[in-house]
Parts: C-alpha cells; structure tokens; sequence
C-alpha cells in the first residue's frame, strides 16, 4: 500500500487536476498489485471486462451521485450531484471506479483550464503552461499516470486540444453516439462526452463501453448496422485526407483582403490560425509517418472550413444563453444572503456566481438570438454549419450506411490547435486568439462528426497531437488508424510518469 498514493500526491501537488478527490478510493488502490492476489484477480478479470478495477477521473460538468458537479464555477461550488450520468454509470458497472472530478474552464468555455473559477491547472510536461481545455483536468490527470483514463465533453475541441497539451489520446464520439443525460449542457447541439485515454487500446475499450442509446437522451443512438465495428483492427492501408497546413490561415486572410466588416479581427484570426512552428513539424511527422504505414495521402479543401468558429460562437452562445438560464440561485447553487425581490435575488447570485467568459457568451448569445437579429447571424450560423456538414459528407459519406456512399478519403487528417501548450506569460494567447483557434476542432462539432486527437510527436520538449475526422459512426476507422500509428511510435510520457496499470 502506499505507493500509488504517494504517487497520486506527489503529483496532483504539481498539476492541480482534481476539484475533488474520493480520498478513500486511493486509500484503498494499490493498482501495480506487485505479486498481490489482488492484481492478480484484476489483471486476469480484466482481459475480459476491460475497465474492470480501473480507477478514472471525471470531468465534474459530469454528474456522479453523491459528489461534486462544480462546472469549475463558484455558483454551483459545493453543490453535490443526486445522481449519476448514463456514461458514468456504464463504466461503474463494468467495475471501474470514480477516482475523483477534474478541474474545467468554468462551464466548458475556454480552452486552457484558467477559466475556471476555483484553481489552476497545469500542464505535467510543463508545470508553467497549461494543461489546455476545458477537459484540462482530465487530460492532465492521465497524462500524469494518476487515472488510465478520464472522461470529459467536447462542445468545440474540449476534448482532443487538452489531449494535444497533454499529450494522451481524446476522442470526441459522433453526436448521439453516447448520452448526454449527466452532462451539465453547454451547447447541446454541438456537445459529446468522450474519453481521454492513455493508449489507443483503453480508449476503444472504454468507448465501446460508453456507447449506445439511452432512454434518458432522446438525441442518443445506436451505431448504423452496417457501421464499422469497434472490434475491426485491421491496421489496413486507407486514403487519408490531407488539409495543407496553412490553406485556412490564407483563406481567413484572403475575406479580410475582401474588405470584410472587420478587417482587423479577421488579420488577428487568420494570425491566430497560423501553426506554430513545432506544430506545423508535429504535422508533417505525421504525415510522414502515416505514408510510411503504407496510408495514402491525398489533398483536400474544406470550402467553408474558415467561417467554422463565426459560425460556432453563434451558436455555442445562443445554446448557453438559454441552457445556463437555470442557473438563477433559486434552485441549484449559492443564493446571496439578501435580495429585495426575486429579480434582484436573480441578478445577484449570477453577478457573484459566473466568471466573465460565462457573462460574455450569456450575453453574446442573448444578442444573436434578438428577434430581428436572428436572420443575421443565428440562421446565419445554421446555414454556414450545414455547408461546412456537407464539406465533409462529400468526402467522407454520410451517416447513411444503407446507400452504399461514394466517398473521397476514409478520415482527414487535421491539426489539432495552431500551438503547443502555452504558457501564462506575456507572450500567452489573448482570450480572442484562443477562440479564432478553435478552428481545428470546432468543425467537428457543427458537423457532428467523430474526431480522434493523438500525440504525433515531442518538438522542444512538448506533445504534438494530430487529429483524425471520421465518417458519423466511423470511430473504428479513426482508432484503427491510430492504433498503427501508435504501435510504430510509442505515446510520449512526461517526465516522473508511471504506469500502475496494464
Ligand atoms: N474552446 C472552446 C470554447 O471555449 C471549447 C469548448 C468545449 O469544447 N467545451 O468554446
């Protein structure tokens, strides 16, 4: 006994990834097992049931009975949740079992874990960076070792751009692929729960776990029939569709050249969309390695790819304006100590309670739902996402597996973010470049497709991630894919990583 924990503390003291940790459940871990009849029981149960004895950390805009449901904000701060997500449940029964609930941007908007209202935290490559978000606290819980995997909810890349930080596998699932009942709703028409894994293996497993219709989610269901199965690992050759590095950046730049609205935003957008240096060699490692798999590498444009995160803030924000309404400090959360009516009582606890990134979007939100206002950037937005939808359908095929569909390339191959972890230094990115860089990731979402971010590589000392588009229900291809890549280049680790799992 003793030395998962001290493992457990040694770390979390460094990275901050927990909001709250089930002290007893470690107490009780002694995952190595050494020669223990315990490990024994469990490696040998678990070549069977995959999860079974696993400890994993949940993102706590995840409900689980009994424990925190924070959201990272300080209105629902000490909250504990009276029940526990379907996802949440499906690994429990398989005998995995909740570690703890890992820190956030606060409501899942943001993407370094800073916005979160209650701590910090930071990246186990690089304690002075970030650890990415907003499932930043699962991603740097496994990245640590600490839990084999985490689950967290990807609105807009808040799952594969912590991954990338952290270097550790996260697949966003095709939208209705696994339940959303539990999930705290940001935009619920762009959210999945999804899993942030320390290999390939684990995150089928848990995957293949977490699927499926659920009664309490009416937007959840089953694979298609004729969908590729989980189990498939066929490692075989598949056409891989290559968006060039840089084309987004230039066609960002050539609207504003148009003498667009605001010339000045799109320049910062189209800079803010530039790969980094390291990444743009993350990149090509990538490319290069998947050729030499024996994949087949083939060009491809994404026409509406550049008006991605316009058209996702829109709709992110008018879905948050009206899921976070509920939060008012009457029926969850803190309520002010006096109010003069229940107006008042309203405006109260939410000036206390949201962080500004969560005023901003509640507003913007309010604004581009505005009756006269709709035409111009809700309906707007829909259609920009249905166009960006059909970009991918043309290469990918749709979700329609009974009619054979011709498609282009088997997956696309994209970056992940434009740069590695950053820091909290001067030269940190400003709140408005962190939102025109979810460009990567946030297509995805409006499109409601799988995506799978892996680390492709270290470039001075930090992870690389890449990430694979899927065909809806295609996630097996994606891992497939990965898994080959994995097997040829090893996942990096940190430095002080351990491994009290196999
Ligand atoms: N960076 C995105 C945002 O701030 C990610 C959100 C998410 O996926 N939850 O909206």
């Amino acid at each position: 006994m003793g030395e998962y924990k001290e493992y457990f503390k040694r770390w979390e003291e460094k990275i901050g990834a927990f909001i709250e940790i089930d002290e007893k459940a470690i107490e009780n871990s002694d995952f190595k097992g050494g020669g223990k009849a315990a490990g024994e029981k469990f490696r040998e149960k678990r070549k069977k049931e995959t999860v079974f004895g696993l400890p994993f950390a949940v993102k706590d805009n995840i409900a689980v009975k009994g424990r925190s449901i924070s959201c990272g904000s300080k209105l629902l701060e000490n909250v504990k949740s009276p029940y526990t997500a379907t996802v949440v449940k499906k690994l429990e029964d398989q005998g995995a079992r909740v570690i703890g609930k890992t820190n956030l941007d606060e409501f899942g908007m943001g993407s370094s874990t800073d916005n979160s209202a209650l701590k910090k935290t930071n990246n186990p490559w690089d304690v002075g960076r970030v650890a990415g978000g907003s499932s930043g606290g699962s991603a740097a819980a496994v990245a640590a070792g600490l839990v084999p995997f985490a689950l967290g909810t990807d609105t807009g890349g808040s799952i594969r751009q912590p991954a990338a930080f952290c270097g550790v596998v996260g697949l966003k699932p095709t939208y209705g692929a696994v339940s959303r009942f539990g999930l705290v709703a940001y935009a619920s028409s762009l959210e999945t729960a999804g899993v942030l894994a320390d290999s390939i293996e684990r995150c089928r497993a848990v995957f293949s776990i977490m699927r499926g219709k659920d009664g309490n989610d009416q937007t959840s269901v089953e694979a298609p029939a004729k969908a590729p199965g989980l189990e498939e690992r066929s490692g075989a050759p598949r056409i891989i569709g290559v968006l060039p590095a840089e084309s987004v950046a230039k066609a960002i730049a050539a609207v504003a050249g148009d003498g667009a609205d605001s010339e000045q935003a799109l320049s910062i957008a189209a800079q803010a969309a530039t790969l980094e240096e390291e990444v743009r060699r993350g990149f090509e490692t990538a490319k290069r390695n998947l050729a030499d798999l024996g994949h087949t590498l083939v060009d491809v444009e994404i026409p509406s790819l550049k008006y991605g995160v316009p058209a996702y803030y829109a709709i992110a924000a008018a879905e948050a304006s009206a899921n976070l309404a509920r939060f008012d400090g009457i029926r969850y959360g803190k309520r002010p100590d006096w109010a003069e009516n229940p107006d008042d009582l309203i405006d109260k606890a939410r000036e206390a309670g949201f962080g500004s990134e969560v005023k901003l979007r509640i507003l913007l939100g309010a604004f581009v739902l505005r009756s006269g206002f709709q035409d111009r950037y809700y309906l707007r937005a829909q259609r920009i996402r249905a166009g960006i939808r059909r970009n991918f359908e043309t290469l990918l095929g749709g979700a329609d597996y009974a009619n054979g569909a011709s498609a282009t390339c088997d997956a696309i191959l994209l970056p992940v973010f434009p740069t590695r972890a950053f820091d909290r230094g001067p030269s940190t990115l400003s709140p408005f470049a962190q939102k025109a860089a979810d460009l990567y990731t946030c297509c995805a979402n409006l499109a409601g497709l799988p995506a799978l971010s892996f680390p492709a590589s270290v470039e001075n000392g930090l992870p690389v991630g890449v990430q694979l588009l899927g065909r809806a229900f295609a996630e097996a291809v994606l891992l497939d894919i990965a898994e080959g890549y994995e097997k040829a280049h090893p996942f990096p680790h940190p430095a002080g990583y351990e491994s009290f799992w196999d």
